[in-house]
């Protein structure tokens, strides 16, 4: 089969010759009906060695961590899915054994290196005919969702939900939530945040009109260009308090400076993205007890909430399909921000 995979950093990735993946025992081998082009790989692409703290990351890998499609077949023992199955893979592959594991939250897998994700290195992602699939635990059945449409709830909508759900306490009637960077993970916050919490206002901030014209048909109550302005909106919008909750979903300098100006005093200040910039943390900034965090992904659990919410309508993706052989012409649009939803690749189309 032919697999969109990494093989030297810094070079562009390519369609390669792999074989078919077969399942060991307890595997499963999954017909790809999606996969999403997530903006960390991006970041992928642009690095000249692995990620920090991933030194299982080998090269080649086919890319891919946003997966959804058919169970094709079972390995040995595995059990509990027919082939045909539509199912979601959840991403943060773990040990399974560990505490965090066990109650979940394998993006929290305690193992050295943590979790090992397909499409992250070693193991290989979705960009490609067959997934093969550690273990059952991975799958989430799709019911009556399109694999196609439905790859981006297994990260973009995830780990968006993970971010929201932890801090859901300090959304209450007139409570302000801001969200920074209405792409992929953006456009799925606000639609989240709408059907999660009760929040008064849903701010998103972005610095292309097009992703604030889509934040705003998904739910957001204002649009904001990215800027000095946009702080001193939410402030006005605030009484001068600012927002309860901010999303960075992007992370370069500039974005967390404003985060840091939006977020009110016993606020949560969440950065998602990697943009890689650096928040100065001191008495005077951010606000009086608002904490600082940057989670990772999400767990099972809520990978199976997320899905019930796409399931009840309650959220959709905007999803712009791309044949395997379009995979590299995916990521440069994304790259320069014409992707106005998510990119997925159907390699089963
Ligand atoms: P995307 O490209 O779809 O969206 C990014 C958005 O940010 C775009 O709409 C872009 O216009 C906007 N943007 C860029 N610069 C901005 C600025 N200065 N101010 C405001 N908006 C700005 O990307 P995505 O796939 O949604 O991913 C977003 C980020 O989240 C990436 O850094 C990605 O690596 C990261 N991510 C993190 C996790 C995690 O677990 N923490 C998981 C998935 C993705
Ligand atoms: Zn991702």
């Amino acid at each position: 089969m032919r697999a969109f995979q990494l093989v030297e950093w810094q070079k562009p990735a390519e369609l390669r010759e792999v074989p078919v993946p077969e399942p060991g025992p307890g595997q499963v081998l999954v017909k790809i009906g999606g996969a999403g082009a997530c903006h960390s790989d991006l970041h992928i692409l642009e690095m000249d060695k692995p990620p920090a703290g991933a030194k299982s990351f080998k090269l080649p890998v086919t890319l891919g961590h946003e997966n959804a499609g058919w169970v094709e077949k079972l390995g040995p023992g595995a059990t509990g899915f027919g082939k045909g199955d539509p199912v979601i893979v959840y991403g943060p592959w773990g040990c399974g054994l560990c505490m965090n594991c066990r109650m979940g939250m394998e993006n929290y897998c305690q193992k050295p290196g943590g979790p090992t994700p397909g499409g992250l290195g070693p193991y290989d992602g979705g960009m490609a005919p067959y997934l093969l699939v550690p273990a059952t635990r991975f799958l989430v059945p799709l019911g009556n969702l399109d694999p196609r449409d439905a790859a981006p709830l297994s990260d973009a909508a995830l780990t968006s939900y993970h971010a929201i759900k932890r801090s859901l306490h300090l959304l209450g009637p007139g409570s302000t939530a801001a969200v920074i960077g209405a792409g992929g993970l953006g456009q799925m916050a606000i639609q989240i945040l709408r059907a999660l919490s009760t929040a008064t206002i849903i701010v998103a901030v972005d610095t292309a009109a097009d992703k604030l014209e889509v934040a705003k048909r998904m739910g957001a109550d204002e649009a904001l260009l990215s800027g000095d302005r946009a702080v001193q909106h939410v402030k006005d919008m605030t009484q001068g308090q600012g927002a309860e909750v901010v999303l960075d979903l992007v992370g370069v300098n500039k974005t967390l400076q404003m985060a840091a100006q939006m977020a009110r005093v016993l606020g949560h200040l969440t950065i998602v993205g990697l943009g890689g910039g650096a928040l100065p943390v001191n008495f005077f900034s951010p606000a009086k007890e608002c904490s600082v965090t940057s989670p990772f992904w999400g767990s099972i659990p809520e990978l199976m909430e997320v899905v019930s919410l796409a399931q009840a309508g309650k959220i959709k993706m905007l999803v712009e399909h791309f044949p395997l052989e379009r995979a590299g012409e995916a990521y440069d649009l994304l790259h320069e921000g014409k992707i106005q939803g998510r990119a997925v690749i159907t390699p089963a189309a």
